[in-house]
Formats: structure tokens, sequence, C-alpha cells
């Protein structure tokens, strides 16, 4: 590889954060170039929905590192400022402040952002939306002032920002149009799991219901309901996922399909110097051996590896596990694997403790597991999903039979 030669990243997230790095620990030599529209360097977003929303964790803490870790890394960073195009003959990205920028290679890693409500009454400053520092700095603002949060939403992040609404002694509804919680995601027997608990903690779970309309002027007053119910609301907080940030890739002639489509090595069918990595990045997942868009900071974390491996010339194919986590109120939620497909549940523990895993298995062996404050039985399960160990339910299920003795039993 020439020294020349440049590796532009376009997304100052968790992808290029982790790109850029990999990249120095991997020998690679040439210039490397991190653009980010966000006034800051690379942040976590985990805490944005729990422990910074709720004032635990200041800012400072959130960088993924400093402005001096970069410049060891011999990093340039443009913040502020976003990517508008790619020339891809000419080998070169328009920035929105007029310059041109030239690429050997250019990694996408642009994120997404929060899918919002269609209706144009809900277009109003007390509807928030969760996916950036400046999102949380508006809604802490708002959630001193308020007395009753209405949350659309039922997934993760409307969940954790419900709990961050009762810490803060606010009166929360949680409206889920879908018959469950977290109904994409977890079984029906972990969606009651976190219905109970939130139920529990004073939250008021509305399943299978939504918005019909929003009423207010200046701001949403109050919300009417597909069953009927009217809510009066100070402050609503909106969890209905993202959208890829696929714009660019579009304009430039790539292929995209709910995400920028690119092979195991994280490079895109259409122009092999056009990577792309992370939330935006459809992927070839040879472990799960199919195509997935997954959101989650390890997969981020994993595809950045990857996509350094293939541009310091070392085609080492993505084959990691994907997994997550999910913090609300005590529960601390750790998922591993994909559940599609299972047909069998074995919970090990009680879940009535608020700590047992479930295990999703198909003919026995080991799809996914979530584990709910069990740290330890995580750790083993990464391995019995990774190792795709088959086991006998009733050993699982027996928590006198340590997990550790099923990673032998392949
Ligand atoms: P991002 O982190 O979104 O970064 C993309 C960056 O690119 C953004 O800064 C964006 O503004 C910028 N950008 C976009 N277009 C352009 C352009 N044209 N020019 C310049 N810059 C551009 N994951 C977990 O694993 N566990 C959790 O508990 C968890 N909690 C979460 C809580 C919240 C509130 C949120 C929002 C996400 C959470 N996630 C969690 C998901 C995780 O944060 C994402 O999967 C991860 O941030 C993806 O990284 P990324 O780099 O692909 O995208």
């Amino acid at each position: 590889m020439s020294s020349q030669e440049t590796t532009l990243v376009v997304g100052a997230g968790h992808a290029g954060a982790e790109l850029v790095a990999a990249l120095r620990q991997q020998q690679y030599s040439g210039r490397i170039i991190l653009v980010g529209d966000e006034p800051q360097l690379p942040y976590r977003r985990p805490p944005l929905s729990k422990a910074y929303l709720s004032g635990e964790v200041d800012r400072d803490s959130l960088l993924i590192r400093s402005a001096a870790a970069y410049d060891a890394l011999q990093v340039e960073c443009l913040t502020g400022v976003a990517v508008r195009a790619i020339d891809r003959p000419g080998h070169r990205v328009l920035l929105d402040d007029g310059r041109y920028l030239e690429y050997s290679k250019l990694v996408l890693a642009t994120g997404g952002r929060p899918r919002r409500l269609a209706d144009p009454a809900a277009d109003k400053p007390n509807v928030h939306y969760i996916r950036t520092l400046a999102d949380i700095d508006r809604l802490r603002h708002d959630l001193a002032f308020a007395r009753r949060l209405l949350v659309i939403g039922g997934g993760y992040i409307g969940l954790e920002a419900a709990a961050v609404g009762v810490k803060h002694g606010l009166q929360v509804t949680v409206l889920e149009a879908a018959p469950r919680l977290l109904a994409r995601v977890a079984a029906p027997e972990i969606s009651a799991f976190f219905e109970r608990a939130h139920r529990a903690r004073g939250v008021d779970v509305r399943t299978g219901v939504s918005v019909e309309t929003f009423s207010g002027t200046e701001r949403v007053e109050s919300v009417r309901l597909s069953d009927g119910d009217q809510l009066p609301v100070d402050l609503i907080i909106v969890g209905v996922g993202i959208l890829p940030n696929v714009e660019l890739a579009l304009e430039a002639g790539l292929e995209v399909d709910n995400g920028i489509v690119v092979d195991s090595h994280a490079q895109t069918s259409v122009d092999p110097d056009i990577l792309a990595i992370g939330d935006c990045a459809k992927h070839l997942n040879g472990f799960l051996c199919k195509f997935v868009r997954i959101e989650s900071v390890p997969s981020a974390q994993e595809q950045a590896k990857t996509a350094a491996a293939t541009l310091c010339g070392r085609f080492v194919p993505h084959t990691a596990v994907p997994w997550f986590w999910s913090d609300q109120f005590n529960l601390k939620l750790q998922m591993v694997g994909m559940s599609e497909g299972y047909d069998q549940l074995v919970l090990r523990g009680d879940p009535a403790n608020e700590s047992f895993s479930a295990f999703y298995l198909r003919d026995g062996v080991v799809l996914s597991v979530d584990a709910i404050n069990r740290p330890q039985d995580f750790m083993v399960a990464k391995r019995l999903v990774a190792e795709r160990i088959k086991v006998e339910p009733h050993q699982l299920a027996d928590e006198s039979v340590p997990l550790k003795s099923l990673l032998s039993s392949v």
C-alpha cells in the first residue's frame, strides 16, 4: 500500500471511530480522514437513553476517545461538516461547505436517523426523538418540567426512556401498536416479563393501541388513542425505529435495499473502492449466512474491523455473532444470536426473581439467548450460540447442571 493512499470515512459515529483505530492497529500507513456532520468527536450512543438521559454521567464521559488520541493515531477529524455527494469517477466527495476531498477508498459509516411520525400535528417541540447528544440535551430540559410522559413505541429505546421517566418521578405511559412489547425481537415470554416489570414500577403499558390524533397548538397537549381513550401529555418520546442513512449511496448508484448492500468484506457490490459499515450497511454475515442490517454497537465494531482488514489487503470474511444489551431500571438484558426460526424456548431461572435466561432452540441447537441479570449465563451463552451447540433442554433448564458443562455436549 502506498503512503499516499487516502481512506476517507463518512460518519463519525461508533463504526467510523472503531474503523480508524482498527486501521492503525492493522498497520495501515495511508492518510485517514474522518468526516462527521455532528459537532462532536465520535461518542457512545447507548447512554443517551440510559445514564446520560437520567443525568448520571456527563458528556465528556461519552466520548469514544479524546482529540489527542486521534492525533496520536494520525487521523484527521473534520466535525460539523457533512458529505453532500460522492463523485465516483473522480474519487472525491463534495462537502457541504463547498470543498472537495479526494479518496482512494471511501467508507460509508453514516448510521441512521429516527423514523418520524407521519402526522404533521405531531411536529411540535415537546415531541422528541432520540439519536444524538443534541436530541438528549433538548429532551433533558423538557424532562425537568414535565409530569406526564408518553412514550410511543415499546422497543428497547422506548422502554429505556420510560424507565428514566419513572426515575424522574414522571407519570409514564408506553404505547405499543403491536399486541406485545419487543414483538420484533423477543419471544412472547420475554415481552410478558418486560411488561410486568414496567407495570410493577408504575408504567402504564398499553399494547395494541396507537395514537389517532395529536391535539394542541404550540405543543401537543393531549392524544386520542385508537381505543378511544384521551390522554393528557406534557412530553412525548418517540421510539419507532430508525431509517438507515443511504441517500449518498443511492445517489452514487450503489446498491441499496434497506441499507447499503455490502459483501462479507464490507465492500459494495458496484464499487470495490467504496465500503459501508455499521447501522447503514446491509452486510453478508458469514455466521448467519445471510444479509442483515444490525443496529448495535458490537456489530458496528466488528464490521469496522472487517473493513479495516479489507483496506489493508487482508480479506477476512465477517462472521461475527450479533449481540446487544439494554438497561431498564435495575434490569440488564443481554442478547446474543438471532432467534428467527426457533422451535423451543427454554427458561433457566425464574422470571419472578428478575434473574433468568431464555434459550431459543431449533432442533436442540442454541440459536440465541436473552439473559436478564445473568452476566455469567451470558458469557457461556455466547459460546453456546457461536459454536452452534446442541443441548438437552432439560439440562439447560436445570440450574443444578452448570451451564459450562453443556459446552462439551457437541
Ligand atoms: P452512528 O453512531 O449513528 O454514527 C453515524 C454518524 O454519521 C452520525 O454522527 C451521523 O450524523 C453521521 N453522518 C450521517 N450522514 C453523514 C454525512 N453525509 N456526512 C457526515 N456525517 C454523516 N446499541 C447497543 O449495542 N446497545 C445499546 O444499549 C444501544 N443503545 C442505544 C441507545 C440509543 C439512544 C441509540 C440511538 C442507539 C443505541 N444503540 C445501542 C445502537 C448503537 O448506538 C448503534 O448501533 C451505533 O451507534 C451504530 O454506529 P454507526 O457508526 O453505524 O452509526
